[in-house]
């Protein structure tokens, strides 16, 4: 069973979107939401000719906006807490994570900044960089029509299909334990993938490569008996090619309605996005992708 979350919003569409999500997560165990919005010091900075009374401002109609998505989680069932701060979002977003002790963030790929094509929003970047608490980075199908855009869920049953890519390393098996928490009524299979990254083994014999095979045949075999004993269904996957890449089509073939991916953290700091696996499927995915911390 999962816990309280924490969902930090900009007010944007793709938020108010997310928001009807939420009550998704009373199928895990969560029965307490808090609600936050980060007012950023730096508006104020910029146009130092402001009136002194805007940040004030843009902080009571935050409340007055929280109070209205409050009651309508609270009509869905939830206990909620709204809290609005003053600070740098991705900063405020992390503080509160941590004193809130929520056992999740929730958080769109984009906001306000909203622009057709780019990769992920920069606050959504740096929660996933700095966050030891799981995140779950909530990406919406965009519709265009003309100039205008609005938002749908890629799958109605977020826990219905989860895709759960490994490697065997202690950060995969992180969100695996994490992932055991996820399984409901609603879920009806989770795909558990190993990609053999076709770089590492171009240069070896067939023999060698028939070996590494069986025994990535095995582990998967014993994997998914493990997780079948905690009453899940599970298909395993195994393929040789480019991980990234091949984790995004099994997505998509599959349907799934969720990915659930441990992280070590490093791609995030060797610039943008580039870097592990899971940055790589982070910006190429369509799905949402929930990414674990582990080490
Ligand atoms: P950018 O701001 O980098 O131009 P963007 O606006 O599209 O891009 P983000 O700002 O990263 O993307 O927004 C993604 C998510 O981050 C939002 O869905 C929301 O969950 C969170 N977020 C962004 N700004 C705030 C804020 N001021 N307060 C609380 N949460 C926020
Ligand atoms: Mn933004």
């Amino acid at each position: 069973m999962l816990g309280k979350l924490l969902f930090p919003t900009d007010f944007s569409l793709q938020a108010e979107k997310l928001l009807e999500g939420l009550p998704a997560f009373q199928k895990v165990g969560t029965q307490e939401v808090v609600l936050l919005h980060a007012v950023s010091p730096i508006i104020a900075s910029d146009w130092p000719e402001l009136d002194p009374n805007f940040l004030l401002d843009l902080q009571k109609n935050a409340h007055t906006v929280l109070e209205s998505w409050a009651e309508r989680l609270e009509n869905a069932g939830f206990k909620v807490k709204t809290r609005v701060e003053l600070g740098t979002p991705f900063k405020e977003i992390l503080r509160v994570a941590e004193e809130e002790k929520v056992k999740l963030i929730v958080m769109g790929a984009h906001g306000k900044g909203f622009i057709a094509g780019l990769i992920l929003g920069s606050v959504t970047h740096n929660v996933i960089k700095h966050s030891k608490i799981p995140v779950l980075v909530y990406k919406l199908k965009v519709i265009e029509h003309y100039d205008k855009y609005t938002f749908q869920f890629v799958s109605e049953r977020l826990f219905e299909r989860i895709l759960f890519p490994t490697d065997w390393s202690p950060c995969a098996m992180a969100a695996m334990q994490y992932l055991l928490q996820l399984n409901t009524e609603e879920t009806k299979e989770v795909i558990v993938c190993r990609i053999i990254d076709e770089a590492k083994v171009k240069d070896v014999s067939e023999d060698k490569l028939a070996e590494i095979l069986r025994e990535n045949e095995q582990n998967l075999v014993q994997l998914k008996k493990d997780l079948e004993a905690h009453g899940l269904r599970i298909k395993p996957v195994l393929k040789v090619g480019r991980p990234a890449l091949e984790i995004v089509n099994i997505a998509e073939e599959e349907g799934a309605s969720l990915i659930v991916m441990g992280h070590h953290g490093r791609g995030f700091f060797k610039g943008m996005f580039l870097g592990s696996v899971s940055t790589k499927v982070l910006e190429m995915c369509k799905q949402p992708i929930l990414l674990v911390r582990g080490e």
